[in-house]
């Protein structure tokens, strides 16, 4: 047995100012056959050692390939998808006879004039090897499920977890039931379920995180191989966005059918208790303030608009705003992405003090820039944080500022949501004495947060990724879905 194995990830905001340029990989690296051995912190490694591993241990030869990713941002520009898409193809032309090809892709990467990048990745590839070899693929629950992926993939399992902690798990069962296939043991079939749905899923709350329970406990018995949910990236302008069900059953489709039809329906049933949870700004602080205080466990508010995760510049202004304007201090928000404020506090040095221009530069949805009197407390070249696969991933050159009334404001020049706490306290941040904590991220930081949390507030802000998926203007996607529709699917009747 022999397999090819590459990773290609990059989330589209198709309503993003930014294009994904080349630089916006190689910020995080660009691996040729050997993310899985390098000693620096990549996106790939732990996926591809994993397989590496399961690989040796099963007797099967194993071809690392590319390994690829960015921060997401607007559609990825041709030559450059074009030239990754080749990589690929070529790889597994020089890797000989296959019997699989295992993939770790987004399921939402769009390129210029390529709505559907990892749909036309997984077609080429099954021209390219034919109708033999197994093919599957990890993707993130972001994704948008197109026609050409299920057609052209034999397995695909998205990621069970928002926050997305479950990614190698997710890796380790595609391996089992790639080798299965390969083998002859099953056959695997699939069928989806579209749900008409646009919110998001988060699976540390009811009632989602039943439902993934119980994704989990149809799995594994009575022909059912994997049951996936695609909550869909509702910031990418596709013919397929939005929420999904699809089932990998072994040899029947009908029951592949039925199951994912009936997990969805389930779904769209409990739809009203999946709006989404967003204040605004004033509702949240005035929560925070009148809460009485909890002795080393500051309130956390999520800029969920903000989000670099999603797309979004991580420079917008709304809520530090309202902070100064407030006079609220004994604080710390992060992460800024503003190179210019790096870049003059660097060259001031730590322990200076003037006034600084932050923020609001990258377009209308990043607010109007903030003047602050500020310290520089620390500079810290190569930050990093805790990521989703525990471990470090880059922040980049960085800056710690305290404002007026010991508001902690973190700068970083690796646009990246906030993870963990580590983003601040890697800095020298003390987060325990705090009242309040602001982060750009919009359901990541939620396994990293809520230990140390009194409560948690999610709020939405005129930023780039506000969740009203009412307004969200689509020009592609067709608008028979709720919640701007009450009821797609007329199943209320
Ligand atoms: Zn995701």
């Amino acid at each position: 047995m022999r397999m090819y194995m590459a990773m290609l990830v990059t989330e589209t905001n198709s309503f993003a100012p930014m294009p994904t340029g080349l630089g916006s990989f190689e910020e995080y690296g660009i691996y040729r056959g050997d993310a899985s051995r390098r000693p620096e912190m990549n996106e790939g490694a732990a996926f591809m050692r994993l397989w590496h591993r399961r690989a040796k241990a099963a007797g099967v030869e194993a071809v690392e390939g590319l390994c690829a990713c960015a921060q997401p941002a607007g559609r990825t520009l041709a030559p450059v998808w074009e030239g990754f898409k080749a990589e690929i193809l070529d790889g597994i032309a020089q890797a000989g006879r296959l019997d699989m090809v295992l993939l770790l892709l987004h399921g939402a990467m769009m390129a210029v004039e390529q709505d559907d990048c990892e749909g036309d990745l997984l077609a080429a590839i099954r021209a390219r090897v034919g109708p033999g070899v197994v093919i599957g693929a990890v993707l993130d629950p972001h994704c948008h499920l197109s026609p050409l992926m299920l057609d052209s993939a034999d397995i695909l399992i998205a990621m069970k977890e928002y926050p997305h902690t479950d990614g190698l798990e997710r890796a380790d069962e595609l391996f089992d039931l790639c080798l299965r296939a390969a083998k002859g043991d099953i056959r695997p079939v699939m069928r989806d379920f579209d749900c008409r749905m646009i919110t998001l899923y988060p699976t540390t709350d009811e009632p989602v995180k039943s439902f993934v329970a119980d994704m989990k406990a149809a799995e594994g018995r009575d022909g059912i191989l994997s049951v996936s949910l695609a909550h869909g990236f509702p910031w990418g302008d596709t013919p397929w966005t939005g929420t999904r069900m699809w089932v990998v059953a072994d040899g029947d489709a009908d029951k592949a059918a039925s199951l994912a039809r009936s997990f969805g329906e389930r779904l769209y049933r409990q739809r009203e208790a999946l709006r989404s949870n967003v204040t605004s700004i004033d509702v949240a602080l005035d929560r925070v303030q009148a809460a009485a205080k909890q002795p080393g466990r500051p309130a956390v508010l999520a800029d969920v608009a903000d989000n670099p995760g999603g797309g979004a510049p991580g420079d917008s202004t709304f809520i530090l705003h309202r902070l100064l304007e407030r006079g609220i201090g004994n604080a710390a928000i992060g992460c800024f992405w503003d190179l210019g404020a790096i870049n003059i506090c660097v060259n001031a040095g730590i322990g200076s003090h003037f006034d600084l221009r932050l923020g609001g530069k990258c377009g209308p949805a990043s607010g109007d820039p903030v003047d602050l009197p500020v310290t520089v407390r620390n500079i810290r070249a190569g930050h990093t944080q805790i990521g989703l696969e525990g471990e470090p991933t880059p922040l980049g050159l960085s800056v710690w500022l305290e404002g007026p009334r010991g508001l902690h404001i973190v700068l970083i020049s690796q646009r990246t949501q906030v993870f963990q706490p580590d983003a601040f306290t890697g800095l020298g941040i003390d987060l325990s004495g705090l009242d309040l904590i602001v982060v750009k991220s919009t359901q990541h930081f939620y396994a990293g947060f809520a230990p140390l949390a009194a409560s948690i507030h999610y709020v939405s802000t005129p930023g780039a990724i506000a969740p009203e998926f009412s307004t969200i203007p689509y020009r592609t996607r067709r608008l028979d879905f709720w919640p701007r529709v009450a009821d797609p699917l007329g199943l209320d009747a």
